[in-house]
């Protein structure tokens, strides 16, 4: 198997290192990953200027002046000689759950492999810091071992996102399927003033968990589980369309055309 490994916080991240050491249990490993830290990058691609690879000799490790997804796409679309079976992003330093899936860079490296059609996986601790991040590659590990079998990866490219818990391996209760919860709006942005005089604003932080209940990313990984939330990129909300298209149609709204 050939894998290709990507992140958001970049080539130097302890949490990218951890993830290829055991990734190479499975086969050939190749990391593309950017060259600084690109979290809260979500899917952007860089198409204002081009892009440097530079290629570290003796080792499968390219490092890309882009975000994650211009990673991924770059690898997919002429960097690598072969297609790899697999792409997996991360350990992320810190949660990727419900709302922190638009916005985060190590979900979206894990979405451009799915664009191309390769199964792919986005894997993120909990707590940021690096703690117990071995355990972490070896949960990683165990859901590759079980996701990426021949039979089950052929059936249908899976997108997963798998969020662990900061403890050691015997501490964790399992892995559980999960839905993604939501999040209250983010925490009010941040002004102060720039030693120059003039305002600057500090995004807040993100927002507490607002659906956490049973089933969910948040339920889960708060109860000692690491969670797996099988994603898709579709963004229409189907049963939104036929209401959109009533609501066009229906006499007594006024023809926006027409006006
Ligand atoms: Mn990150």
């Amino acid at each position: 198997m050939h894998i290709l490994i990507s992140n958001d916080d970049g080539y130097r991240a302890p949490g990218i290192h951890a993830l290829a050491r055991v990734m190479r249990r499975f086969g050939r490993v190749t990391i593309v990953a950017p060259d600084h830290n690109h979290s809260g990058a979500s899917n952007s691609l860089t198409l204002n200027r081009p892009l440097t690879v530079e290629h570290m000799p003796g080792e499968s490790l390219y490092v890309v002046s882009g975000t994650p997804s211009d990673c991924v796409h770059v690898a997919l679309t002429g960097l690598l000689e072969d297609r790899p079976d697999l792409v997996v992003s991360g350990i992320n330093c810190g949660a990727n759950m419900g709302d922190d899936t638009m916005y985060s860079g190590t979900v979206a490296a894990a979405i451009e492999g799915h664009l191309f059609g390769i199964p792919s996986i986005a894997f993120s601790q909990i707590d940021k810091g690096w703690s117990e991040l071995e355990a972490a590659a070896e949960v990683a590990a165990a859901v590759v071992d079980r996701f990426a079998e021949p039979a089950i990866a052929a059936k249908e490219p899976m997108l997963l996102n798998v969020n662990i818990p900061n403890m050691p391996r015997a501490a964790l209760k399992g892995i559980v399927a999960t839905r993604l919860g939501r999040r209250s709006s983010a925490e009010p942005v941040i002004r102060e003033m720039s030693p120059r005089g003039f305002p600057i604003y500090w995004l807040g932080a993100a927002g507490k968990p607002s659906d956490a209940s049973e089933g969910t990313d948040f339920w889960a990984t708060s109860h000692g589980f690491v969670s797996v939330t099988p994603l898709q990129t579709d963004l229409t909300n189907h049963r939104q369309v036929a209401l959109a298209g009533e609501w066009l149609n229906s006499d007594g709204v006024p023809d926006v055309l027409s006006e």
